[in-house]
């Protein structure tokens, strides 16, 4: 099969069994690989009903046909497993190198099932599989069992580890590779560690198949010249991701203090020109990537090196527990990153733990002593601690803020940020309707990287509510997920605005198969539909309910900032789902009609 490594890698932990079946010519037609294999397999392997963190879940790993070839940004890699934190669909992307060597190895997806006794990792070296002992890695940071797994096999292998906030099965675990990338949401670490896997290690050098190499390359320097040429592309390396902390502000779409503002009235210590100034290193790309938007920075104050902060952790873990200085931000950072837990969850955690604290719902008391004002790095430090450890109240939020807001009650409801049981990622979207409509309808829970169609709403005007803003919500999900089954990065065509049109004629040079840009796209939005489906078939009483956004949104207007006195009132978040399910052809509930599963070639799949 041109552009696929050729084998699935079936691993049994529970009895320790190794297969390797074929990939299917079928399914990569169907699915094309990354999410499109992982939400395949899930539905069709994972019983129904099955408790996320039991020996029935399965961890499914897949690069897709473009990963670990010279397509810009190839290093995109899937994990997917039915989430510990929403009951629902999970999957995480990473970056970094793993997706390639897995390739080179000549696997398309790892899917482990069962659960160990005992802690292990797995060792793939190209034919040579093996699942070894980790004992003596088990309790270990993140970080630090990546470089120990270097040192012991050699800095050919790529890692993905867990840390103990994946062995203590924190509900929003992640797992971490290339020293500082996450496959962050949906507690896709918690249920690694649920099967006492302490890590990936994988070194592959074969090639991958391409079925016209002559085309291939000169399609690929293209991609490569259009991305160095593009205008955008000196700021976007110069900042990544941070760069967007500022404009975040300006717009008031930055989370401040558990979303009750979209700004700060001073963001200077948190802006990308002071993170580059102060703590950046160096720049750190992906496989393949002409754009790196990673930075590599050093704290001098808590002496740690750590990847980061990017936007998201600088919204999270800065203006939303109050950080307002760039170095806590980064250590906050590290210490999620070692620890083995999304920042994002924990971030939006914390800062509703301080909103509980400062409304009086809890006191110290509740909080192991810890008085949770807003903007003290000690108290953040010590509850990323807690969280990670289940200890005292950080066991109460390492379940997530909805669980915590039932247990804590007292009207903490109204102001959990999530949707699905996800908590919300980092913007603030009470006048940016699309960008909300973008968090209520994601497969995975609140958030943002299906949609982002917070410069849609910026673009059209923010307070209108009409059907193009659904229209556009769809179409952003079906264009970014395809990434996600491409293995590649969506970035070169987001911030350098790499032109769509590459990719179509890209693949079929490297897999033979001639499909247009609309065929990829009704692939993704078969994806997307199966995704919903498995909502259904998993949550008892799954539907439109399930899209509703945190009472915040619609009861209580921003406090301060650009945006102050901005809600998306009840009757226009109803509007906006009317307008989006009628759109998708789903029913008024938010369920996929028969005649859509029928159109997508779905229909027999889910009633088998
Ligand atoms: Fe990785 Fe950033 Fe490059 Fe994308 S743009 S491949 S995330 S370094």
């Amino acid at each position: 099969m041109n552009g696929y490594g050729g084998t699935i890698l079936r691993i049994n932990l529970s009895d320790g069994t190794i297969k390797k079946e074929p990939t299917p010519a079928e399914l990569a037609a169907k699915f094309l690989g990354g999410r499109g294999f992982g939400i395949y397999f899930l539905y069709t392997e994972v019983p129904k009903g099955a408790d996320p963190l039991s020996p029935e879940n399965k961890l499914i790993i897949s690069s897709g046909p473009l990963s670990g070839t010279l397509v810009p940004g190839a290093g995109k890699m899937d994990f997917t497993c039915k989430s510990p934190l929403t009951g629902g669909y999970a999957s995480a992307s990473v970056g970094g190198m793993l997706t390639a060597e897995l390739k080179y190895a000549g696997y398309d997806s790892i899917i482990l099932e069962g659960a160990s006794e005992r802690p292990v990792y797995l060792f793939v070296d190209d034919d040579d599989v093996r699942l070894r002992d980790a004992d003596d890695l088990w309790g270990k940071g993140s970080i630090t069992v990546e470089a120990e797994l270097k040192r012991r096999l050699g800095e050919e292998f790529q890692i993905a580890t867990i840390g103990p906030g994946g062995e203590n099965l924190v509900k929003y675990a992640c797992i971490t590779h290339d020293f500082g990338r996450q496959a962050g949401r949906g507690g896709v670490g918690a249920v690694m560690g649920s099967k006492k896997l302490k890590a990936i290690a994988v070194h592959g050098t074969k090639s991958i198949p391409i079925a016209d190499i002559d085309d291939f390359y000169a399609r690929a320097k293209e991609m490569y010249k259009a991305c160095k040429a593009s205008e955008l592309w000196e700021a976007w390396q110069r900042y990544g991701t941070s760069g967007v902390n500022a404009w975040a502000n300006e717009v008031g779409a930055f989370p401040v203090r558990n979303f009750q503002s979209g700004a700060l009235d001073d963001y200077s210590g948190l802006s990308g020109e002071t993170m580059r100034q102060r703590i950046v290193v160096t720049d750190k790309a992906c496989f393949g990537c002409p754009s790196p938007c990673g930075k590599y920075s050093h704290s001098k104050k808590y002496n740690v090196y750590v990847e980061g902060p990017e936007y998201e952790t600088a919204a999270l873990l800065g203006g939303n527990v109050g950080l307002l200085d760039i170095e806590d931000v980064a250590y906050a950072n590290w210490l999620c990153d070692e620890l083995g837990l999304d920042s994002i969850s924990t971030g939006n955690a914390i800062g509703f733990a301080m909103e509980c604290f400062e409304k009086g719902i809890i006191t110290a008391e509740d909080a192991d002593g810890l008085k949770l004002r807003w903007g003290d790095p000690e108290v953040v430090f010590a509850l990323i601690r807690k969280i990670a450890a289940r200890e005292g109240i950080g066991a109460v939020l390492a379940e997530g803020v909805k669980r915590a807001s039932q247990i804590w009650g007292k009207g903490s409801e109204d102001f959990a940020i999530q949707v699905k049981g996800m908590e919300m990622s980092g913007y603030e979207s009470r006048n940016a309707p699309a960008m909300l409509l973008s968090y209520m309808t994601c497969d995975v829970g609140a958030h943002h990287n299906r949609s982002w169609a917070i410069t849609y709403d910026l673009e059209v005007g923010r307070d209108k509510i009409s059907p193009d803003k659904a229209a556009k919500v769809i179409e952003l999900q079906h264009i970014r997920p395809l990434f996600d089954c491409l293995g590649a990065c969506r970035l070169q065509w987001v911030e350098l605005h790499l032109d769509l049109g590459h990719y179509a004629p890209i693949l079929k040079a490297i897999t033979g198969i001639d499909r247009s840009w609309e065929d990829l796209l009704k692939i993704s939005e078969r994806v997307w539909n199966l995704t919903r489906m498995y909502w259904v078939r998993e949550v008892e009483g799954f539907g439109r309910e399930w899209d509703y956004p945190p009472p915040r949104t619609y009861r209580e207007p921003v406090v301060s900032g650009p945006t102050k006195g901005k809600l998306v009132a009840w009757e226009d978040v109803q509007r906006l789902l009317d307008m989006y399910y009628e759109q998708r052809g789903w029913d008024a509930n938010g369920i996929p009609t028969e005649e859509k599963l029928k159109e997508l070639g779905l229909l027999e799949l889910v009633r088998s």
